[in-house]
């Protein structure tokens, strides 16, 4: 089994600007190698065959193209091999029912990462500024570059890293991922985890999540599919009950279904890719016990189906990527006060928590998820203390706290909903692109 964990990068401006000069140069090979690979006619082998031809004519490339001396070799394979990769994700596009044009050069927004492969890194764990670590990366333009890391969680060793994937976000952020094969990874200990790396969410009716962090992530708009379901479904009802056209049509009907289906559950393994990634451990609100004590008529209820479907999900992405997701006792999340923990009544269409006891005021989800944390935390046994949570401080000061924060999200999606000043930052569905990251979808081609 292989498992990610993803890390936040700091280089400084000469190390940020030979990683963005790899990116770009790798990129420009990547259309080169497309354009070569293009040219060979599809009987003469299968995907592999053909692209590792284009791949084998690196080292004559690196005559005249000097550039490409200064790239570490497996990054330079790397690359020309992701055609075959993309053409594969392609594929299963395809097969998911998507509709997808051919492979497609890429502008410098679109290619966004490139990959050492078993050697030309070296990760020192200490010796960093600030007591972060070292990823030390051979001929990144030509040098040895030492660039500052934050290690939130420990790693297994070297030998069993098999890749390192430098990515820039939209932000202008730079992460790393490290692909390392493992069984079963364990956990971290109790003792070990810093409240800092974990997160509290609650599930909401307006937003699909909104988490402790104050990110909101709106449900997936699938507005185009229902009108599109509609319309088969009119078509359906006028043809004859089990004529061959009724069949077909019946058909259509189910694949929009199906489609629709997938792309909800696309969506939830990205986020629970996202979080089991990003946190040592989850938090989320027990939905067996929540079910027994809403409302039948409430709009919860409607939306619960797909609330367990994504429990389950982030349970197995959970064990996947060594995150502990654990379930709390919902009562009350709402209506207490996660600063003092007196709680108020309200209503759900009141959206601001005010609370009269001590003066807290927060968005009314991003209250709630606070105070999934909080339980979550003492359910796990971390140590923190509940009344002044170090999140709660940063939360008076919220702006600040944005500015300087350490995931793509927060910086580059602060819109916020009504302007208040405790407003959160809300994430639409849609930009839940790519596993590993929450991070803006920009205005991308439907390929990949
Ligand atoms: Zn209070």
């Amino acid at each position: 089994m292989n498992y990610s964990p993803r890390f936040r990068l700091f280089p400084n401006t000469e190390q940020r600007e030979a990683m963005d000069w790899q990116r770009n140069t790798v990129r420009q090979l990547y259309n080169h190698a497309l354009n070569e690979f293009n040219q060979i006619p599809e009987d003469e082998g299968t995907l592999r065959q053909r692209v590792w031809m284009v791949r084998d004519t690196l080292p004559a490339l690196k005559d005249w193209w000097t550039d490409l001396n200064q790239i570490y070799s497996t990054v330079l394979q790397k690359a020309v091999e992701r055609i075959r990769d993309n053409i594969n994700n392609l594929g299963k596009l395809k097969a998911k029912g998507y509709d997808v044009r051919s492979l497609n050069w890429k502008s410098p927004r679109e290619f966004r990462s490139f990959t050492y492969r078993q050697s030309g890194f070296e990760l020192d764990k200490k010796s960093g500024p600030n007591g972060r670590g070292l990823l030390v990366l051979k001929k990144l333009k030509g040098e040895t570059r030492e660039i500052p890391i934050r290690l939130h969680r420990d790693l297994p060793d070297h030998e069993k890293v098999k890749e390192v994937t430098l990515k820039k976000e939209p932000t202008g952020a730079w992460y790393v991922s490290f692909c390392i094969e493992t069984r079963t990874p364990e956990k971290p200990s109790v003792e070990d985890i810093d409240p800092d790396d974990t997160v509290g969410l609650d599930l909401g009716v307006l937003n699909f999540v909104h988490d402790s962090e104050g990110r909101s992530v709106g449900r997936f708009d699938l507005s185009d599919e229902r009108e599109r379901l509609e319309r088969e479904q009119r078509s359906l009802s006028r043809k004859d009950y089990e004529s061959n056209n009724w069949e077909k049509q019946r058909r259509s009907v189910a694949e929009v279904h199906a489609r629709m289906s997938n792309k909800k559950r696309d969506f939830k393994h990205k986020l629970a890719h996202f979080y089991t990634t990003e946190y040592d451990a989850v938090f989320v609100e027990n939905l067996n016990v929540k079910g027994m004590l809403e409302n039948p008529q409430n709009a919860r209820n409607k939306a619960e189906v797909g609330w367990r479907d994504f429990i389950t999900i982030l349970e197995h992405h959970g064990k996947k990527n060594a995150c502990h997701v654990v379930q709390v006792n919902p009562r009350g999340t709402t209506k207490e006060c996660a600063s003092c923990g007196v709680e108020t009544q309200k209503p759900l269409w009141i959206r601001e928590h005010s609370c009269l006891t001590c003066g807290f005021e927060l968005d009314r989800d991003w209250n709630a998820a606070l105070n999934v944390l909080s339980r979550g935390l003492s359910k796990l046994g971390v140590v923190h203390s509940e009344a002044t949570s170090p999140e709660i401080e940063d939360f008076w000061c919220a702006n600040e706290s944005r500015s300087d924060s350490s995931t793509p999200v927060e910086t580059a999606t602060a819109v916020s909903t009504d302007g208040g000043e405790y407003s959160s930052i809300v994430v639409d569905a849609s930009r839940v692109t790519e596993a590993g990251s929450l991070a803006l979808k920009e205005a991308a081609p439907a390929a990949e």
